[in-house]
């Protein structure tokens, strides 16, 4: 059952297995270019094992258990994660270039926080009853059956403890996919399930490729649902594959999220939720507001005050407790950030701050660390202000009235989240509503509450998760008419 802790393990069955060709992958430290370990390099033929796994650990007790069971399995997750929260965090940061404070701050424990909501949440639901004269009407809830998870790089633990806690809760089985970039919290995460008491071939885990993992996971017969969060070509890809069998769907995609700053606005707020937005996380959180839309009269006080901010970012070793910015995914997602600063100075714009690679000691030169930018100057209809680019890079563009503001910011082809600035509330509820997004933050940004639908609109995504939607998602609902 234990785990070495450097090298990835698929986990299926109930037990750590490589994958069944015997090939790697390599796991590579975001921060130095140093390799860290193996992930295994599993292929349809484990896919194939790892669903069966699920599908029979499905019709075993497993299949029986009640809401009040599976509630107190989820807190003893919960407990157990929160107990090993600085290891986690250490391998969540080494994995992905964020810093560790970061990661015992914000990742960690929300995926402690999403199994206790969860265990929360079944244990306290209500069903519907509804009469008619003649008859009694009842709902009841049962598992979907085999899960597909399909999760990102970016807050690797976070979001597969948002898919995997409804999933048990609601008593489905799991295969699970994590990026191949961040591949030890989920291993974590299965030897906790699993010693929790979490009864074999429930929670699976493959690692690898999508095309070669993923890909056959939302094709697979036996999958009856998939939930992915990734980038909005995967998304396609996945819903493509998953169409012709009805698999239920839930598609969390990308993002180019607008910050609008009113010039009524408690300006130094503004600047320290715009600058928060755009650079937490390296600028990889999905929900970055990466375009900052600003009333003309306070445009040049903003950048100043962004600038500032941004200069005052420490970027460094995300080992170190007092890095604010780490270090980008992997060298490939670096170069493509860079490009788009490259392509921000073709296009006409002023880099205000950062833009270039920070000169930083020893192992650290080989890793993948950009310093917060600001660029300025562009027209927020060009590729840099409307293309997702995912890093620490924000483009800041003028506004003269409330509806041209409403228009930039619905003038992207993703719908995902705003944060809007403003002491008018009028204003905050009549812009809240014409914004064609599935979240709006009003004088804040990424405050959660785990009740609330979480999602996106047009190429954001499909569907809702959080709270009764994921629930909702993750069962299927039965009627029951009984004539009286
Ligand atoms: P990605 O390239 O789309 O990958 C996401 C996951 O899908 C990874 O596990 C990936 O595996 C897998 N995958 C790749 N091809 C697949 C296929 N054909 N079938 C099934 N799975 C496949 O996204 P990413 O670069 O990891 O993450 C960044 C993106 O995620 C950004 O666009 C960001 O906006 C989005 N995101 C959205 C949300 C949200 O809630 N809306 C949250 C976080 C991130 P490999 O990477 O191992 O190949």
């Amino acid at each position: 059952m234990s785990w070495d802790g450097i090298n990835a393990r698929n986990f299926v069955g109930g037990r750590f297995v490589d994958a069944s060709g015997g090939e790697t992958l390599t796991n590579v430290n975001p921060a130095s270019g140093e390799l860290i370990g193996s992930i295994p390099r599993s292929r349809s033929a484990d896919v194939d094992a790892a669903v069966a796994a699920a599908k029979a650990a499905g019709q075993g007790p497993w299949g029986r258990t009640s809401a009040v069971e599976r509630a107190a399995l989820l807190d003893r997750v919960a407990c157990l994660i929160e107990s090993r929260l600085e290891a986690f965090a250490i391998v969540e940061s080494e994995d992905q270039g964020k810093p560790v404070g970061l990661a015992s701050r914000v990742d960690i424990p929300r995926a402690v926080a999403n199994f206790r909501f969860f265990a929360g949440m079944v244990r306290h639901k209500e069903e519907g009853a509804h009469h008619m004269a003649s008859a009694l009407n009842y709902t009841v809830r049962k598992p979907v059956g085999v899960c597909a998870l399909i999760t990102p790089w970016n807050l690797p633990l976070y979001l597969l403890t948002w898919k995997v806690a409804p999933a048990l809760a609601m008593g489905n089985t799991i295969v699970a996919k994590p990026s191949e970039l961040t591949p030890r919290t989920a291993t974590l995460l299965a030897g906790v399930l699993s010693e929790a008491g979490l009864p074999e071939g429930v929670f699976n885990l493959l690692h690898g490729l999508g095309p070669e993992v993923g890909a056959p996971m939302t094709a697979h017969k036996d999958v009856k649902l998939v939930s992915f969060t990734g980038g909005t070509a995967t998304g396609e890809h996945v819903a493509r594959a998953a169409a012709p069998s009805f698999k239920k769907l839930s598609l969390e995609l990308g993002g180019k999220n607008a910050t609008l700053v009113f010039a009524d606005a408690d300006l130094d707020a503004a600047i320290e939720g715009a600058a928060r937005a755009a650079f937490a996380n390296q600028g990889e959180i999905c929900l970055c507001g990466s375009r900052i839309l600003v009333e003309r009269s306070v445009h040049d006080r903003l950048v100043a005050g962004l600038v500032a901010r941004a200069e005052a970012l420490r970027v460094g070793d995300p080992a170190d407790p007092t890095t604010d910015v780490g270090a980008l995914v992997s060298a490939d997602h670096h170069a493509k950030v860079s490009g788009y600063v490259a392509l921000a100075r073709a296009e006409g714009g002023t880099i205000a701050a950062g833009g270039q690679v920070p000169e930083l000691p020893g192992a650290l030169q080989g890793g993948n660390f950009l310093r917060p930018t600001v660029v300025t100057g562009l027209p927020a209809t060009c590729r840099t202000a409307t293309e997702e680019i995912f890093g620490p890079v924000v483009t800041v563009h003028p506004f003269d009235t409330e509806a041209e503001a409403i228009e930039l910011a619905n003038g992207v082809r993703y719908g995902l989240a705003s944060s809007l600035w403003t002491s008018d509330l009028k204003r905050a509820h009549r812009v809240s509503q014409a914004l064609d997004v599935g979240m709006v933050w009003v004088n804040t940004w990424l405050l959660r509450d785990l009740r609330v639908p979480f999602g996106g609109v047009k190429d954001s995504g499909v569907g809702r998760e959080g709270g009764k939607w994921s629930v909702e998602f993750y069962s299927e609902a039965k009627n029951v008419c009984i004539a009286l």
